[in-house]
């Protein structure tokens, strides 16, 4: 149903709307996917979405209300910022994350095809528009794929957290992990664990089989060390052949055991194809959290242990008192 303008403003108007189909028909032409969505949340208008690596048909949606397409929480922000937009009349911006399973009224083979339950990310762009031809307020919501982007994110940042010798986190991972896990176990008054790790005379296996040997070693014998550890530890470069485990929800002898584990692992390894008379070992470092300790405090107490398992001849674990225990 066309609004009645007033003779005053025809020109206006009628110039309001030639700039509308202008509008829809360049938003027909755009690779992304367009729709009209009304007050209610129901979809008036699919326009647009020509590149079909990116979109999937969205012509189903039509008469479908945003509660029958998304699921519900999503529905509701969507359908809050479609209000905001025409009641603002500004631009609104949301980034949300759908797959096509998710969507029930796709078509069949959109929901069930090979990308069906790959998460696809989207910016959506939402303006009203006043002069749009339908008895209810509208806005024009622009739904742009930004997967690619996304994903380019998410490898950088692991790129940012990952030491590329051995795969393991880094320092700066470690530290992020930490802080929220001392936080938190503050806050639970749950016990918490770092091992600090330095390899035993490791100077003498680059000088006896190379630099390049020293590296293989330190990845072979990483990823058993690795290999023991719950999914909840987080093990982390932390120097050239020094290592860290922050050890959630586990208190001293819990970190003990496993130290000693760590130590046994170590000494079993053998590296017959590039270092074969190779026997190494590890020092480590134990303490657990105190009352009002920070990360540093911790990392201190495990420093000091870690020396002191140094000097009293190697191949061991040490801890700070046991006054400290939790
Ligand atoms: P210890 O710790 O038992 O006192 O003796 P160490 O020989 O291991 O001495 P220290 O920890 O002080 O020195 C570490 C040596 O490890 C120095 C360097 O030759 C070697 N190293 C450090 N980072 C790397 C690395 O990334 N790759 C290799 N191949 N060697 C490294
Ligand atoms: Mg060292
Ligand atoms: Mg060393």
């Amino acid at each position: 149903m066309e609004r009645e303008p007033s003779p005053v403003s025809r020109a206006a108007y009628d110039a309001m709307c030639a700039e509308r189909d202008q509008l829809l028909m360049l938003l027909r032409a755009l690779p992304d996917i367009s729709f009209v969505l009304d007050e209610h949340g129901v979809y008036v208008n699919v326009i647009g979405g020509t590149n079909e690596a990116m979109y999937v048909s969205g012509r189903n949606l039509l008469g479908h209300a945003l509660h029958d397409a998304l699921p519900t929480p999503l529905a509701d922000e969507c359908l809050d910022l479609v209000r905001t937009a025409i009641e603002s009349g500004d631009l609104q911006t949301v980034e949300y994350c759908l797959r096509a399973a998710d969507v029930p009224v796709l078509p069949e083979e959109a929901r069930t095809g090979t990308r069906a339950a790959e998460d696809q990310w989207f910016e959506g762009r939402v303006l009203p528009l006043p002069t749009y031809d339908h008895p209810n307020r509208v806005a024009l919501w622009v739904a742009v794929n930004i997967t690619p982007r996304k994903q380019l994110e998410h490898y950088w940042q692991e790129v940012a957290y990952t030491d590329p010798l051995t795969g393991l986190a880094n320092r700066q991972r470690l530290f992020e992990r930490a802080h929220k896990e001392v936080e938190r176990a503050h806050r639970h008054r749950h016990p918490l664990a770092l091992l600090e790790i330095d390899f035993d005379y490791f100077k003498r296996l680059n000088d006896a089989y190379g630099h390049a040997a020293g590296d293989e070693a330190l990845r072979r014998i990483t990823q058993a060390c690795a290999g023991i550890l719950r999914d909840s530890d987080l093990m982390a470069r932390t120097g050239g052949e020094e290592f860290a485990i922050l050890l959630p929800e586990t208190d001293h002898d819990g970190a003990m055991d496993l130290s000693r584990r760590l130590l046994e692992t170590v000494r079993e390894v053998r590296l017959p194809d590039f270092a074969p008379d190779a026997r190494l070992t590890i020092s480590i470092g134990c303490a657990t959290l105190k009352t009002e300790d920070s990360f540093d405090r911790l990392m201190r107490r495990a420093d000091e242990a870690l020396y002191e398992a140094k000097a009293s001849g190697r191949d061991r674990v040490c801890t700070t008192p046991r006054s400290h225990k939790r």
